[in-house]
């Protein structure tokens, strides 16, 4: 199973990741080439880097979600999501 979120955040907020998490995310890269299977410890990671960002991080990190179906968009600044909806950032 896909984390849409933890992707999201591994796509846009690098930068947040602690050394150790870059490290392990790094050394699953390439464990996950050869046999393409999330193990339950990558899972468990990814759900615990999802928590400990989203906790430490509440305002820097923006969720970028389409008003229509709620759906993650690609980034924090996309306008458009996977469903076809555009919109358009008030501040933006
Ligand atoms: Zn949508």
């Amino acid at each position: 199973m896909k984390n849409k979120l933890y992707n999201y955040l591994l796509r846009n907020y690098w930068v947040l990741f602690t050394d150790s998490e870059k490290c392990y995310v790094n050394k699953n890269i390439r464990l996950q080439a050869t046999n393409n299977v999330l193990s339950s410890d990558n899972i468990i990671f990814q759900n615990e880097v999802v928590k400990r960002l989203l906790e430490h991080y509440p305002t820097e990190i923006f969720l970028n979600k389409c008003p229509i179906c709620g759906e993650l968009a690609r980034t924090p600044n996309a306008k458009s999501a996977s469903c076809g909806h555009v919109w358009y950032n008030k501040d933006t």
